[in-house]
């Protein structure tokens, strides 16, 4: 009901003599094909779903407390892939699939016919270009690698065009891949400080976001010292500030962080990404992008995809543990609050709906968690898979078939030569497998499959089941390899990481608040891919193209 329309119900009830309902048993009688008027899907990046309960004795009311107070949370919730990256973690929400279907392997992946890495959302040779941005931006960019629709796709052909998605992120792959194939996505240019896009989508900036780029709020917000939001003694749920584990911003691992001394020292606006005050800038960006398109007033529902990208910067150059992720969490609960009282306002909580997951995890920094005496496959296996690793079976291969037949390590994945194995009178299939074996052998190597094991089986259960949901039987490589729990490569500097299939990097949050949806929590085990059939239900849409997921409506019912 619009609010004039529920304001007129209210003064007729009233008139009648009749005590007014609560908006809540109003809303219990919404008819079942009644949707909201706007789908706002936040994905925090990077966050933990243990975050809610570690911090949860400094968040305000309004914020974090308020979506699991008022909302329903999904406390056992799971990718189903075992690359947890942040391209395939984007796509998940929206597709209501996996990589073994919508093709998006990794941030980047290696394609055998280009013998060359590309981007999840490169364009390639498409000629598409930047648009806002500096003129040598690399504009080559859209959701072109993605083989299946969105949620927003499929309400875009169900509405006759009428529906609108808008995918905002710091980062242009959080922006474009939620946005599908048919909505809009602009993204920050850290050089500059601008949100931007690319000729795929539009030639020219709406006016809206010309006008927000001309606020300058990037440049604004850099003129803050990043200090802790409350007494820092008070953060106890947190490891000592200064200590050997954390990367550095501008030489140090503890508050406070001086950004206008560090921009005089000639940092870019990029500088902002690692500080919680990108999430503000986007959240702002929100708000400009719902007054400027007109987001959910119009006959169709839309929906607003908000990728937060500052929870997965601060995660991996300070780790979970920190005072800096801590603070940052804080001041993130204080952003949303805000945003959650703008959609009270501006549109009645019961007539949007918000759901609020991530896009990966996030593993404790190894060297710290080695000290506390777990054990982490450091400091033997400094640089992971294609480091060490690959190195040995480059020797192996060398030693047993007079010739490296590694083409590639991609995203936990070996690609071998093909065509030299050819030359060579040898069987794939047996090569494969030697290389299998031989990769069990190594430290830190969790487990390994290969490609005619994961074609010809199907699993259901831990990383062998999370792997096959990553592994695509064309884009993907012969030999799949993930490392033992709490073991990351590539960390040396300090900081930490994502992308295993391990629980610290599968398990996160899912709530639903608002459209008439109860307070409530279930530990039942979902995942994220649950959410686009659950959200296309809610807008009586079909499903997107490669839906596997299962819809949560069931529990979302008013009681
Ligand atoms: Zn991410």
């Amino acid at each position: 009901m619009k609010p004039a329309l529920r304001l007129l119900a209210c003064l007729t009830l009233a008139t009648a003599g009749i005590a007014m309902a609560p908006i809540s048993s109003l809303t219990q009688e919404r008819a079942a094909h009644v949707t909201p008027d706007l789908v706002v899907g936040i994905t925090i990046d990077q966050m933990r779903p243990d975050y809610f309960f570690r911090y949860w004795n400094h968040l305000g009311e309004g914020g974090l407390k308020r979506l699991v107070n008022e909302g329903f949370f999904f406390r056992n919730g799971h990718f189903r892939h075992g690359q947890t990256s942040t391209g395939p973690g984007h796509a998940a929400q929206l597709t209501g699939t996996t990589p073994a279907i919508h093709g998006l392997l990794g941030n980047s992946w290696y394609v055998r016919e280009l013998d060359r890495s590309i981007n999840v959302i490169e364009a390639v040779g498409s000629g598409f270009r930047g648009v806002g941005s500096r003129p040598d931006y690399d504009g080559e960019k859209g959701p072109v690698n993605m083989l299946t629709t969105t949620v927003g796709d499929e309400l875009y052909l169900h509405t006759g065009h009428r529906s609108r998605t808008i995918g905002l992120s710091r980062k242009d792959r959080g922006a474009i891949l939620p946005a599908g194939h048919t909505g809009q996505a602009y993204w920050f240019e850290g050089s500059t400080g601008n949100f931007i896009t690319s000729t795929f989508y539009r030639d020219e900036l709406p006016d809206w976001l010309q006008a927000f780029n001309a606020r300058n709020l990037a440049q604004e917000y850099l003129t803050q010292v990043w200090e802790p939001l409350h007494p820092i003694d008070g953060y106890v749920e947190s490891r000592e500030d200064e200590n050997p584990y954390e990367g550095r911003t501008g030489g140090s691992t503890a508050f406070p962080f001086d950004l206008p001394a560090l921009m005089a020292d000639g940092a870019s606006p990029s500088l902002l990404n690692t500080t919680p005050f990108s999430d503000q800038l986007l959240l702002e960006l929100a708000k400009g992008a719902i007054e400027g398109e007109g987001l959910g007033r119009g006959p169709v529902p839309d929906i607003l995809s908000l990728a937060l990208s500052a929870t997965d910067a601060i995660g991996h150059r300070f780790g979970p543990a920190s005072k800096q992720m801590q603070d940052h969490i804080l001041r993130l609960d204080g952003y949303l609050a805000d945003f959650f009282s703008y959609l009270d306002r501006e549109f009645g909580m019961e007539r949007v709906l918000v759901f609020l997951t991530a896009d990966h995890g996030g593993a404790y920094i190894p060297h710290y968690l080695r000290d506390q005496g777990i054990p982490t496959g450091h400091p033997d296996n400094e640089t992971g898979i294609s480091g060490e690793i690959a190195g040995a079976i480059r020797g192996f291969l060398q030693d047993r078939y007079g010739r490296d037949l590694l083409l590639a390590v991609s995203n936990q994945n070996l690609f071998l030569d093909l065509p030299a194995m050819d030359a060579l009178g040898l069987d794939p299939d047996g090569v494969r497998v030697e290389v299998k074996r031989f990769a069990l052998t190594l430290d830190a190597v969790g487990g390994a499959m290969t490609a005619q094991t994961l074609t010809r089986t199907e699993f259901t259960l831990g990383p062998r089941a999370a792997m096959q949901h990553s592994w695509h039987q064309k884009r993907s490589g012969d030999v799949v390899i993930w490392l033992e729990p709490q073991t990351q490569g590539g960390t040396g500097t300090g900081g930490t990481g994502h992308g295993t299939p391990w629980a610290y990097d599968r398990h996160v949050p899912i709530l639903f608040m608002g459209a008439g949806i109860p307070a409530g929590e279930s530990m039942e085990l979902v995942h994220v891919s649950d959410i686009a059939p659950t959200v296309a239900n809610f807008l009586n849409s079909p499903l997107p193209s490669g839906n596997i997921g299962r819809p949560l409506n069931d529990f979302l019912r008013p009681r």
